[in-house]
């Protein structure tokens, strides 16, 4: 038996967190990019000029961990994480609730 040829790894940017600086895959990472008015979520990761990376931990969104980086905007970036946090999660259980009506429709009830 011929074994299935193994596919190419696909090549995953990283991105570095500037709170712990740990390098991590680009989708696990949250963008910041630097505006005029100060730093801004890029939701799309496609914001031009400065960007900043900040990873998912707990440990790097605390006031003092932001402050290191964004100085006078930790503040403000703090609130800014809550508030994309609360939507992602509501988009994850919307998911989930999606995929529980397929298997449950998958069972003939
Ligand atoms: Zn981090």
């Amino acid at each position: 038996m011929a074994k299935p040829s193994t596919p190419k790894p696909k090549h995953i940017p990283m991105r570095r967190c500037v709170v712990c600086r740990e390098s991590k895959a680009q989708a696990e990472l949250i963008r910041f990019y630097r505006t005029e008015s100060g730093w801004q979520l890029d939701e799309q990761g496609k914001a031009g000029g400065r960007g900043a990376w900040l990873c998912q931990k707990e440990s790097c969104h605390e006031d003092k961990a932001l402050k290191r980086f964004f100085r006078q905007d930790a503040g403000r970036i703090r609130e800014t994480l809550e508030r994309y946090k609360q939507e992602t999660k509501a988009k994850s259980q919307e998911s989930r609730a999606k995929r529980i009506r397929v298997a449950v429709g998958g069972m003939n009830v």
